[in-house]
């Protein structure tokens, strides 16, 4: 997988992705980053790529011809049309689905907004996919942009160490995942449940089951309309 990113703090998206799994995944070659600073496109000398709204209000807006540039630098690089997702607070909100989805593209282009936005032409140029992080607004695109390649690089084969961690953990089958417990066994008065230490896999595949689907409806409960519950679990799901 090959990201670009498309920033106006290109060292902000390097380090924030360099260390922990991402960054040895990259070590490893099974993903790349290449940030792209749209300043070096400003075509000025004072490097400026943003200027005031049409109409008025707040704020300034990041111009169109610096950020298209700054595109066509990447997409020489890329021999088939990229996806290019734009972060915006407009857009839908990115889930593990949309993860596992672009998981599948081989380049994925990011573009980070700052200020008030981008110029509204060159987003209907380039941009195919627009994800939110969420219902709130941030100062830039460029933590979103990491949140979701972070999110992705996990569903890319051979990044997590245990393939099958992720598949089984909060939102494979719209349940959030079971408790976790390690090392000791009793932590200030409190102890594992007994079942983790029985060494019944039926038995604690049991316990975790019930636990995901208790968790999930007392935490997210909006999840469970598209889970898969047996009658068993819908009637505990009535009862607490
Ligand atoms: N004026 C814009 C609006 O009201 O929709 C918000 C601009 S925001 C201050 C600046 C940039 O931060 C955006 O262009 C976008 O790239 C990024 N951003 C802010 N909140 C975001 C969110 N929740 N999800 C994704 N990107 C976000």
């Amino acid at each position: 997988m090959n990201y670009h990113v498309l920033t106006l703090f290109p060292e902000m998206v390097e380090n924030g992705l360099n260390t922990s799994i991402i960054g040895r995944a990259m070590e490893k070659g099974l993903l790349s980053l290449n940030t792209v600073n749209i300043r070096d496109y400003a075509g000025n000398k004072h490097g400026k790529v943003d200027d005031y709204p049409y109409g008025g209000g707040a704020g300034m807006v990041m111009q169109a011809e610096p950020v298209y540039q700054a595109y066509l630098a990447v997409r020489q690089k890329i021999s088939s049309t990229p996806r290019v997702v734009y972060l915006t607070p407009q857009g839908s909100v990115f889930t593990q689905e949309k993860a596992k989805e672009l998981a599948k593209e081989e380049d994925l282009v990011f573009l980070c907004g700052h200020y008030e936005g981008v110029d509204e032409r060159v987003l209907e140029e380039i941009v195919t996919d627009y994800l939110s992080v969420g219902d709130y607004v941030l100062t830039g695109g460029e933590l979103p942009a990491m949140v979701i390649i972070d999110a992705v690089s996990r569903m890319v084969p051979g990044v997590l160490s245990n393939e099958s961690s992720a598949s089984e953990e909060s939102f494979s089958g719209n349940l959030l995942e079971y408790p976790q417990y390690s090392r000791p066994e009793v932590w200030r008065d409190k102890a594992v449940p007994s079942v983790l230490l029985s060494g019944h896999h039926g038995n604690v595949e049991k316990w975790r089951r019930e636990q995901s689907v208790m968790r999930t409806a007392k935490w997210r409960p909006d999840l469970l309309e598209k889970a898969e519950l047996t009658e068993q679990e819908r009637k505990m799901i009535q009862e607490i």
